[in-house]
């Protein structure tokens, strides 16, 4: 491990990188939010037993109690946002 001064800059690769535990996000780019009319990227996904719904992070926070009460399970990446 290589650790490098406060305030000293990295070149290239970005070797600091390398240093922060960061967790891994599931939902790309790629997966937006399927509220209507919304389409924003998608920061959760609940899982119902006829699938899964995507919801970007304003609708997620908005998403009643009751909608997860139903869920299976749901992923939250809204740290991420
Ligand atoms: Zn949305």
């Amino acid at each position: 491990m290589r650790f490098l001064p406060i305030g000293s800059r990295t070149r290239g690769c970005g070797i600091m990188a390398r240093h922060v535990e960061q967790p891994r996000r599931i939902l790309n780019a790629t997966d937006r939010c399927d509220t209507r009319g919304c389409n924003a990227a998608a920061y959760a996904r609940v899982f119902f037993e006829a699938g899964a719904l995507d919801y970007c992070g304003h609708h997620f926070a908005e998403a009643p109690d009751s909608l997860l009460e139903k869920s299976m399970y749901h992923l939250d990446e809204t740290w991420a946002i």
